[in-house]
This record gives C-alpha cells, structure tokens and sequence, in this order.
C-alpha cells in the first residue's frame, strides 16, 4: 500500500498532532514502531501485537490514531457514510436477564410492550416514508413469543414494505426462535431468508470470551453458538455486522482476542459488512449498580479513541468498515473518531430503546442533514449508503440534505395541525 499523502483540511481539530507520521514513528519505541509501519504497509497484526497496541500511552497513541486515519483513507478514500434507518423493538419484555441491559422487563411490567406485526409494518413504512432504505428490528426475547412469530413479521412487512431493506435479529434471537420451534439454526435462517431476511446484526456478542459472558449474561448464548449461528447466516448469503461491547469487566486481552477470532471469521465466509464497537453504558445497569467497585463505568475517551483505531489497523483488508457508534458515544466524539481509524456513522435511527433504557444520553434520531455536517466537520466527504454500503447519494465536503424534522417533532406537528383542523378542538363560545 503507498503512503499516504497529507490529510483534508479538517474544521474539527485532528485527533492526533501534525507531526509526520515518519517522525512520530521514530521517536516511539521500535516493536510498537514496527506494527504501525507494517500497519501503513497493508500487513496486520497477530493477536499479542493488537493487545500491546491497547496498552499504547503518550507519543505512541499519537502515532497510532495518526496510523489508524492513514490506514482509513487508504482502504475508504476520503468519504465517510450513514444510512437513513429506523430501529423497531417489537418487544422490550425479555427474561434473560443480561447484566449490562435494563431494556428488557418482565411480561407484566407496566411498561411491558409487543408490538403485533402489523404495527412493526406500519413503523417501518412510516420510515420509508420519510426516505430509510433499511428498518433494524430486534426484541427482547419474550417468554410467551411463538417461534413462528419471526417468519410472520417478516411476512407482513415484505408484504406492505416492498423494498425496505430488513436488517434484523440478533444471533441470540435466532438462537431463541431455533430453540422454541426446535428447529435447526440452518433451517430457521433458511426459512427467515426466503421471508425477506436480507441482513443480520452483529450484536450480542459482547466479548467473545467464555469467562467475561459467564458474567455478563450467565453464557446463556456462548461464544461457539455465537460464531455458529454468524457463520451459518454467512454461508446463506445473509450478511452480517460484527460488534464488541468494551468498557466494563473487560480488558485488553480480551479485546485483541475478538478482534482477532472477528478476523478469522471473516477470512472464512467473508459475510461481515462492518464493525462496529459498541461502548458499554454502565447507568441503570445491572451489571454496574449491583457492583460498583467491581465494573467499569464504561469505556474512557482514550479507549474510545483506541479501539476505534486498532480495529482498523486489525480488520484492514478483511473488514474495512469501521463504524463509530453516535448512539454510544454522542455526535461529537463520533465525528472525531471519524480521524482516528472509523469511515461510518452508522444509521440516523429514528428512536432507539436499549441504549436509552441503559442510561445512554444518545439515541433517538439524527436527521441527514445532521449526519452529513457532522462528517463535513470531520473534514470529510459524507455520503448516504445502503446497509451494504453501496453510496446512494453524495454530498461532498459543503453539500446538505434538505432539512427536515425528526419523527418526533414530525409527529408532534402532525398531531397539532390535526388538532387545530378537528371541529372538536376549536374553541367554542358558550353562551351564558
Ligand atoms: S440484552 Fe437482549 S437478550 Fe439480554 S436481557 Fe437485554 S433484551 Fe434480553
């Protein structure tokens, strides 16, 4: 891979100094100097090599992050995406009980929810409406939920939504759904495709590490069913997200062997369309308010920063989008992860329950208007993608979407002109 020449002039300062690479290279010591060289060079690094770049400090995170954002305008040029999406949960009542998710409830919660399948259509054509190319739908994992429930939803919406790319179910629903129509995952995902299945989520993957899940959500869902289940979808032409969830009981050496066991998976099927780091949001969750001293509360800056980086030095020429989570880290640290290894800032959403059910302060919508000044402000070109990341509209460094409202505020003015148009609610004049 040649080296790179100098970066786009950027509104946001760089997340790395101006220094040259060449001179940052020199003055940090020599093994770590080495993988960052091999790293502009196109060449990976093993599994000790990605945990000793986690342990970075100082001059050598400079030279990282400034590695991190050569490597993604090699492999991605100068353009960074979003897609215009909205997140349906069918249900929030789950009785897994994962540590770090208070999403979901108890069936007789008074908040509990389940939407019928005519509601998710009715959702995810409200989204098209307002110009998504995709609906990302998951649920919690409802004790009552019939297995066929899955096949039905993607029945109706396929049905009322023709064309709407449908993005869902977690490997830990597929595991689910296997299990209560005691039916083979092969079989199950077979049948979930040829309904309209056009993509998975990545999630619940969390750390990929047989201890850390025994914590986290009793390995209910293990890491061989994990990688299983992947694969199979892979093998059906259904591709997939990959993700990791940082920040909590976990460490470096947990993270390079994800990155890592995410790698060789991809060497295997190629099914992988992303990564995207997901960082832990420790408010309200169980697995922090039950043991403060114990877990972390979530990832720090710097980590933010790192894993971003790493995992495009790590993943390069196997998975070569790196998304930076606006949902998890806010819209400002997002974009400036953008100059620190991340090419994407994932979906604008349209509401999001698990992270804000988690305490996370993000998560409800960004309009495209939004996610493109935020990429321009990166100092890159933004693009509209697909969820497979064919770019579908171009905006370049100054052009913007048309305004628009977010579904709320388009909902709320929507209930106030119906208001002010209902003879009912025009005020009338009693005579005394
Ligand atoms: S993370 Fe998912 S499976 Fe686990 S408790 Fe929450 S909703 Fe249920």
């Amino acid at each position: 891979m040649p080296m790179l020449n100098a970066s786009p002039s950027s509104q946001l300062p760089l997340p790395y100094s101006p220094t040259s690479i060449e001179k940052k290279l020199a003055k940090i010591p020599l093994p770590l100097a080495g993988i960052l060289q091999r790293a502009l060079e196109g060449n990976v690094p093993n599994e000790d090599e990605i945990e000793a770049l986690f342990h970075a400090q100082g001059n050598e995170v400079d030279a990282l992050l400034h590695t991190a954002d050569l490597v993604r305008e090699a492999r991605c040029g100068n353009t960074a995406t979003f897609v215009i999406t909205r997140n349906i949960n069918f249900t929030n009542v789950c009785h897994m009980g994962c540590q770090f998710c208070n999403f979901g409830v108890n069936k007789n919660a008074e908040n509990a929810e389940f939407l019928n399948t005519e509601k998710v259509a009715e959702r995810a054509q409200e989204a098209q409406g307002r110009g998504a190319t995709e609906v990302c739908i998951q649920g919690g994992l409802h004790p009552d939920m019939p297995a066929s429930y899955y096949g039905e939803l993607l029945d109706t919406v396929t049905a009322q939504v023709p064309g709407i790319h449908i993005h869902a179910f977690s490997p830990f629903e597929i595991w689910y759904g296997a299990r209560k129509g005691r039916t083979a995952y092969r079989d199950f995902l077979a049948d979930l495709k040829a309904r309209g299945l056009a993509s998975m989520p990545g999630t619940a993957a969390e750390i990929l590490d047989t201890q850390v899940r025994r914590q986290l959500t009793k390995n209910k869902l293990s890491t061989e069913n994990w990688v299983e289940i992947i694969e199979t979808a892979h093998s059906l032409n259904i591709p997939t997200t990959s993700t990791i969830m940082y920040g909590h009981i976990d460490g470096p050496k947990h993270w390079a062997a994800h990155l890592t066991l995410l790698r060789d998976i991809q060497a295997r099927t190629g099914g992988f369309t992303e990564f995207v780091p997901l960082g832990f949001i420790h408010a309200d969750s169980p697995l922090y308010t039950q043991n403060p001293d114990k877990v972390r509360t979530g990832p720090t800056r710097d980590e933010h920063f790192k894993m971003h980086a790493i995992a495009r030095i790590a993943l390069q020429g196997y998975i070569d989008n790196i998304q930076a989570s606006w949902v998890k880290m806010g819209p400002d640290m997002a974009s400036q992860v953008l100059r620190a290894g991340a090419n994407d800032l994932g979906g604008t959403l349209m509401n999001e329950s698990i992270s804000r059910a988690a305490g996370a302060r993000h998560g409800q919508e960004i309009v495209p208007r939004d996610m493109v000044n935020f990429i321009q402000h990166a100092g890159l070109q933004a693009a509209q993608r697909n969820t497979l990341y064919q770019q579908l509209a171009h905006y370049g460094r100054t052009s913007k979407p048309e305004p628009q409202l977010s579904l709320i505020d388009y909902q709320r003015s929507v209930q106030v002109s119906a208001a002010y148009s209902s003879p009912q609610s025009i005020p009338v004049k009693v005579s005394a």
